[in-house]
């Protein structure tokens, strides 16, 4: 909000309480400056941001050492009101730009969607669709149908079904095939993912009974033999995804626990975390498991996430033998964690992209995140420094890091060109949050007191507005 305007009004009342000579709220609607305001917004939203300049007026009169403020000045009120209410009428869920370099920002939505994604979004929003509606037979259909086709094509899994989101598909695998049952899971690999999601809280919630073996480090085979038994309803494999271990640790390889599984008619499920369709070893990223090599070593059930290296919207992915998606599709609780349409739309939108793997990897804006060299990075982030410094300002290329985040690739090196600003007046701190206020917001990393960002996450088509913003916020 803007700081009041000095004016002589206040002196001129003496002692008078000034809060008294707050106009009513009658004469500011009625008044000549407050006419465009009441056709623009609804009354009632109207009267809202005009008792709220009112109250912060009084509040701020009401302090020692009284601010000067224009008391009768109509044309300030409406001013202030108009800023009211556009924080009012503005949204609360925003487009931002990210400009940390984390490829998969939770906080900021995670993945970004393809423009195949967004047109299928767009196709099916505005009217109606065939969601659960058999076009063939004219008749009532399944919203689980959709997706499966592509799931199957692209990942060899006999069946799949898509859920809310991989937290929904964890607890739907696990009660579906564990509830009263024992599941049993290494003491390696009940992790936290993120605030929420923790591995031994979502198996109590599921109803299966926790049954750890082996120990942090190490868990072997007869860990597992020792413990599956006639009570056992499911071996649970969860892929750490958000951290590595390493020094003296051996855990059992996921066909290990299948033979295993195999052999006592155990089912086994594998919690994959991320849904890595295309294998990114050549983009220097190993060591993250995909959906295929899961299904190939045998799982019974994969789970995943739709929104993470998949790079297609918040959805849960199951993947695996068909008798038990179709008990899970039965339970009551797939209901409880159904996906929409608009999900529908997008994930099949991007799962299509990945029949060709090249327009995957150049269409899929995480992929395409994630492949930027640091070379093309800088490229992109020069003419920006260039233009700063024009302005007189204070900024410079460096090397850095960028992350993959949402708890993919923990330990990966993704080295990235920085584009480093000082501030001139202000510190960085106040320099970030001057960013974070900006239309659109801008959020970005401080490094030694100087703001740092990152263009692998910014799209080239936001760069004149991240430029604006950083010219006003380092001003
Ligand atoms: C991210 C993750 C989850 C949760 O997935 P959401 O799609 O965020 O619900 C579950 N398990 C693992 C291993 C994960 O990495």
């Amino acid at each position: 909000m803007t700081e009041p305007r000095p004016s002589t009004q206040g002196e001129a009342t003496g002692t008078r309480d000034p809060r008294r000579e707050i106009p009513a709220v009658e004469r500011l609607l009625g008044s000549e400056p407050f006419a465009p305001l009441l056709r623009r917004a609804p009354r009632r939203l109207l009267l809202r941001a005009v008792h709220a300049v009112q109250e912060d007026l009084r509040k701020a009169l009401a302090l020692p050492g009284r601010p000067a403020v224009p008391l009768g000045d109509f044309e300030w009120y409406a001013a202030r009101v108009e800023e009211e209410l556009e924080a009012l009428q503005r949204g609360s869920l925003r487009p931002v730009i990210n400009a940390t370099g984390v490829v998969l920002h939770t906080n900021l939505g995670r993945a970004p969607l393809a423009p195949a994604a967004r047109a299928a979004v767009e196709r099916v929003a505005g009217g109606y669709t065939n969601l659960e509606y058999d076009l063939d037979a004219g008749e009532r259909g399944s919203r689980y149908v959709h997706c499966v086709g592509l799931l199957s094509e692209l990942t060899g899994a006999e069946d799949a079904l898509v859920v809310n989101n991989n937290a929904a598909a964890v607890v739907l695998a696990l009660n579906t095939l564990a509830e009263g049952k024992e599941a049993v899971i290494s003491r390696g690999e009940l992790i936290e993912i993120g605030g929420s999601f923790r591995i031994p809280d979502i198996m109590a919630k599921s109803g299966a009974r926790m049954v750890e073996v082996g120990t942090t480090n190490k868990t072997h085979r007869v860990d597992y033999e020792l413990a599956v038994g006639p009570a056992t309803g499911a071996i649970m494999k969860v892929h750490r995804s958000n951290f590595r271990m390493t020094g003296f640790t051996s855990d059992v390889p996921l066909a290990e626990l299948v033979r295993l599984g195999r052999e006592r008619g155990v089912p086994v499920l594998n919690d994959l975390g991320s849904g890595l369709l295309l294998d990114l070893t050549e983009i220097g990223l190993p060591g993250e498991p995909t959906a295929q090599a899961a299904l190939e070593a045998g799982a019974d059930v994969v789970t995943m996430s739709g929104d993470k290296l998949l790079g297609g919207p918040q959805a849960g992915i199951v993947l695996g033998r068909a008798d038990l998606l179709a008990r899970m599709r039965k339970n009551p609780l797939c209901r409880a964690l159904r996906v929409d349409k608009l999900t529908l739309a997008a994930l099949e939108a991007t799962l299509a992209l990945y029949r060709d793997p090249d327009a995957a990897r150049r269409e899929v804006p995480v992929l395409r995140s994630l492949a930027l060299t640091p070379a093309e990075i800088g490229r992109r982030a020069a003419p920006l420094a260039e233009r700063l410094r024009a302005a007189g300002m204070d900024a410079e290329l460096a090397p850095g890091m960028s992350a993959a985040g949402g708890g993919a690739f923990p330990d990966a090196e993704l080295p990235t060109t920085l584009l480093l600003v000082r501030p001139r007046a202000r510190s960085a701190n106040e320099a970030e949050a001057r960013l974070r206020a900006a239309e659109p917001p801008i959020i970005a990393r401080i490094v030694e007191d100087r703001i740092a960002l990152d263009l692998r996450t910014v799209f080239p088509e936001e760069e004149e507005a991240l430029l604006a913003a950083v010219r006003h916020a380092a001003e």
